[in-house]
């Protein structure tokens, strides 16, 4: 908040508190258990992470029942802004979004991991994408068979749980947690037999999806990492990459390229950009001209 009267500072808010933390509490609006994944990266810098129940199922879930209408940063906030008032200032909040590798035939999990600080409404964020081969979906219009087994296989069934899903003409409905190959057939059975048909997917919630759970650490540690940078223009900690610029230039020919030549890194609360330039020419596998 700026001073009554007074112009608000640049960015619209203060500074975000540097490590070490000391045991300061940290709010994480969760109920899929994503609190002790976090909180063993965050205490690295003295902070202290406490569930604080939320039912973060209303803002969205992977089985459908509730459609997630706001972004993925929108959502963290959401859930930061419920953790942090239940401590006193600081809040975390987390949101994972799954989606086709925009060349390669694979699915990508985006974790994301947020710590607002409620005392300037700086949000410092942290990011992880990674392949998540055992995030897996299937419809089926008759009995699977082999098929389901090959399916549960590739998951890494029953460590990685599984839901079945259908909808009809009220609403989707989900059987979840199933860690028993005979309960996921039975699912899938009753909804074939009630003339739906049924969805084989991973249950993606972080305490059912072992993989998802190594995202949202590496997530975790990139919060750690940024909130260990300090901005040389306000002092805030929470420095990170937000952009990048093109044109690496080639090694052979010194022809621009599509690598990256500059990393741009951001202060979450004044936005005070430094450019990082990346200090080795392009690889000439990279270049059209040499390797066309
Ligand atoms: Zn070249
Ligand atoms: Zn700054």
């Amino acid at each position: 908040m700026s001073p009554a009267g007074g112009p608000p500072a640049a960015g619209g808010a203060g500074p975000f508190p540097r490590p070490p933390h000391h045991g300061a509490p940290v709010g994480f609006a969760t109920i899929h258990g994503k609190d002790l994944v976090v909180g063993a990266v965050l205490a690295g810098i003295g902070l202290r992470v406490v569930a604080v129940p939320f039912d973060t199922d209303s803002l969205g879930t992977f089985s459908g029942e509730v459609e997630r209408t706001a972004s993925p940063i929108e959502v963290v906030r959401t859930k930061a802004t419920a953790g942090a008032a239940a401590v006193g200032r600081l809040g975390l909040g987390s949101e994972g979004t799954f989606a086709p590798d925009p060349v390669l035939p694979l699915t990508l999990d985006t974790e994301i991991v947020g710590i607002l600080d409620a005392d300037s409404g700086v949000l410092v964020v942290g990011r992880a994408t990674a392949p998540a081969p055992w995030a897996v979906t299937a419809t089926f219009t008759d009995e699977p068979g082999d098929e389901l087994d090959r399916l549960l296989g590739r998951a890494g069934f029953p460590d990685q749980r599984m839901m079945v899903t259908s909808s009809g003409a009220d609403g989707v409905s989900a059987t979840k947690d199933l860690s028993d190959p005979d309960d996921v057939r039975r699912a899938v059975s009753e909804r074939l037999r009630s003339g739906v048909r049924a969805t084989v997917a991973s249950d993606l919630r972080a305490d059912r999806s072992p993989g998802r759970r190594r995202v949202v650490e590496s997530a975790a540690v990139d919060l750690v990492t940024r909130l260990s940078a300090v901005c040389g223009a306000c002092g805030s900690a929470g420095v990170g990459p937000e952009d990048v610029e093109r044109g690496l230039r080639c090694e052979w020919c010194d022809a621009p390229t599509d690598q990256v030549a500059v990393r741009i890194l951001r202060c979450p609360a004044c936005s005070a950009d430094r450019r990082v330039l990346v200090d080795h020419p392009a690889d000439p596998a990279h270049c059209s001209n040499c390797n066309p």
